[in-house]
């Protein structure tokens, strides 16, 4: 990642009357990538948008492009756009007229328009008669695709997307997901993506920033921040998975608080001092438990019994209760469902390599 830095945020505070939405930010997101902002509702993620783009004033910090400072600069004089939820089309209109709107407003001649919006329509893999058609006549997805041709209209340098798909219905969401990461390779634009979806956010961005009341919490890959997020919050925001408090022994192994997990000497190394006093979450993904049958083991191993299980298309999920009440999700794909059914003793396993210790219960 040698990219020079195109959008650099120092100290971004905001506050609205008592209130701070944001705590002093500070980001550096590089030339051409797909960087998303994650976070629960409420958490400041508009807020830092309207920020980049101009639709609000900052409280304190700095915000530059390419190392110009632009956050006193009036938004129709900065080289972004957004794409709204909404999609803001002009419903009477043609898709031509609406894609080629931005450039009618800078005064370029008809010809070289209607030229420039069938470019676009082709890179949205628009139809070329698409471009007589009324809005109105359009479904939800070349709506979408509409929208985005006419963003692109503009050429902006950076394009900022403020939950563009959280309208649509779920298959529609997969295509546009794919679709966009697709349109990022083509254009070669840095894109800045907001979602509370971390699971559309690892399907599409180069890096992924969690927020959280104001703040980031971690900034990493989708990778790093599915094996190895840094706080509860993160890895509960990435949907299932078992988190268990433990804490350490003095021998350098784990216990588990409230469950019947120990682990003597630990064949991995942390990075962490796993000393008595040590306390902290461990983390292991459904997938990397296995339902053990007699005579095979495991670095850890848990006694329960089967309370629940579900078919997630290619994926079955199960809930296992152990002995001392703790709930337990497992996830199998279908050909390696677990064959017994509910009240089911169950034995499962898991390896320590499979974990990743947050630091803190
Ligand atoms: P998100 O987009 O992550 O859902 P927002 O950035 O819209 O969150 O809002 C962050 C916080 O700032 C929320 O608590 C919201 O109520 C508050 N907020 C946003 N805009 C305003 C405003 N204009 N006046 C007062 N509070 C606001
Ligand atoms: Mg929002």
């Amino acid at each position: 990642m040698a990219a020079p830095i195109i959008l650099r945020l120092k100290g971004v505070k905001k506050k609205f009357g008592d209130f701070t939405a944001l705590h002093g930010i500070d980001l550096e997101i590089e030339e051409g990538e797909f960087f998303t902002i994650v976070g629960p509702s409420g958490s400041g993620k508009s807020t830092i948008i309207r920020l980049l783009v101009g639709m609000d004033d900052l409280t304190e910090g700095e915000i530059s492009l390419r190392g110009n400072r632009i956050d006193q600069v009036p938004a129709n004089l900065r080289p972004t756009c957004m794409v709204f939820q909404s999609l803001a089309l002009f419903p009477h209109r043609s898709v031509g007229e609406n894609i080629e709107f931005p450039l009618k407003i800078r005064g370029v001649a008809p010809a070289q328009r209607k030229e420039r919006a069938i470019e676009l329509l082709d890179l949205l893999r628009l139809p070329r008669e698409f471009y007589g058609k009324r809005i109105q006549q359009c479904s939800g997805g070349e709506k979408q695709r509409v929208a985005l041709a006419r963003a692109l209209a503009f050429d902006p340098e950076i394009l900022f997307f403020d939950e563009p798909l959280s309208a649509l219905d779920y298959r529609l969401r997969k295509t546009l997901e794919k679709e966009l990461k697709d349109l990022h390779e083509r254009t070669g634009k840095t894109f800045v993506y907001i979602t509370h979806s971390l699971e559309e956010a690892m399907v599409m961005s180069d890096r992924i920033a969690i927020m959280r009341a104001g703040r980031f919490e971690q900034i990493a890959t989708a990778d790093e921040i599915y094996a190895r997020p840094v706080s509860r919050f993160v890895a509960e925001f990435m949907g299932e998975v078992n988190l268990f408090d433990v804490h350490g022994t003095p021998n350098g192994g784990l216990v588990g608080k409230g469950i019947e997990l120990h682990v003597n000497g630990v064949a991995r190394d942390y990075g962490l001092d796993l000393g008595p006093e040590a306390r902290f979450t461990m983390m292991v993904r459904p997938e990397s438990l296995r339902f053990l049958p007699a005579g095979e083991t495991a670095d850890i191993i848990l006694q329960g019994v089967l309370t629940a299980q579900y078919a997630l298309g290619s994926r079955i999920q199960y809930n296992v209760e152990t002995a001392s009440g703790v709930q337990i999700t497992v996830e199998k794909l279908r050909e390696d469902a677990f064959g017994g059914g509910i009240g089911d003793a169950v034995v499962l396993g898991f390896d320590i390599d499979s974990t990743h210790l947050i630091g803190g219960e």
